[in-house]
């Protein structure tokens, strides 16, 4: 058996550096621009001798008429719905924001299982960020840096307990 997991988070986080880590294919785009990748992105992913789908989430970095409020919660329900389990990321370097709570919001009422990731997160200059995500009320977070493949193994740690269960 196999499960969906979805990454969601606000626009540059590191969302698809860890979706190209984990799809080990450049499947999704990568920028420093905001507004280079778009809506929902799947791919197979392997990690250890888990095989699983991974979903990218983008599309909010886009200027539209909607509210980015409104196009988040939309995109973030629809990824959480076609998920079986939802990695909610941060930057840990810049702290929880306030973005980042109306995501842990529609997280805790809508997905069953969260894993909390606070990404980018090599270094010193993540531990404020890293201690900070306690408090968004989802657990523990695996300390990750999706560019230097660092906290994988803990990623591992949190899905294969869960993987049994899909
Ligand atoms: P997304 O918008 O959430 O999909 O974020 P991206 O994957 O496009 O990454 C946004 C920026 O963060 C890029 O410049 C990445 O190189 C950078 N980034 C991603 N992961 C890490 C990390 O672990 N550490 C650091 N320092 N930068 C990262
Ligand atoms: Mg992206």
């Amino acid at each position: 058996m196999s499960f969906t997991l979805a990454i969601v988070g606000r626009p540059n986080v590191g969302k698809s550096t860890l979706f190209n880590r984990l799809v080990g294919k450049r499947l999704a785009l990568v920028d420093d621009q905001p507004g280079v990748t778009r809506d929902l992105r799947e791919g197979a992913a392997r990690l250890g001798d888990l095989k699983f789908t991974v979903i990218d989430t983008a599309g909010l970095e886009e200027a539209t008429d909607e509210s980015l409020q409104g196009r988040m919660r939309k995109l973030t329900e629809r990824a959480v719905d076609m998920a079986d389990i939802c990695l909610f990321m941060i930057d840990a370097r810049m702290g929880v924001t306030a973005q980042d709570k109306v995501f842990a919001e529609i997280l805790r009422r809508r997905s069953a299982h969260v894993i909390l990731a606070a990404n980018k997160s090599e270094g010193a200059a993540a531990d404020a960020g890293v201690y900070e995500s306690y408090g968004l009320g989802l657990g523990d977070p695996i300390r990750l840096s999706a560019e230097h493949g660092e906290g994988l193994n803990e990623l591992y740690a949190m899905l294969q307990p869960l993987a049994d269960e899909f």
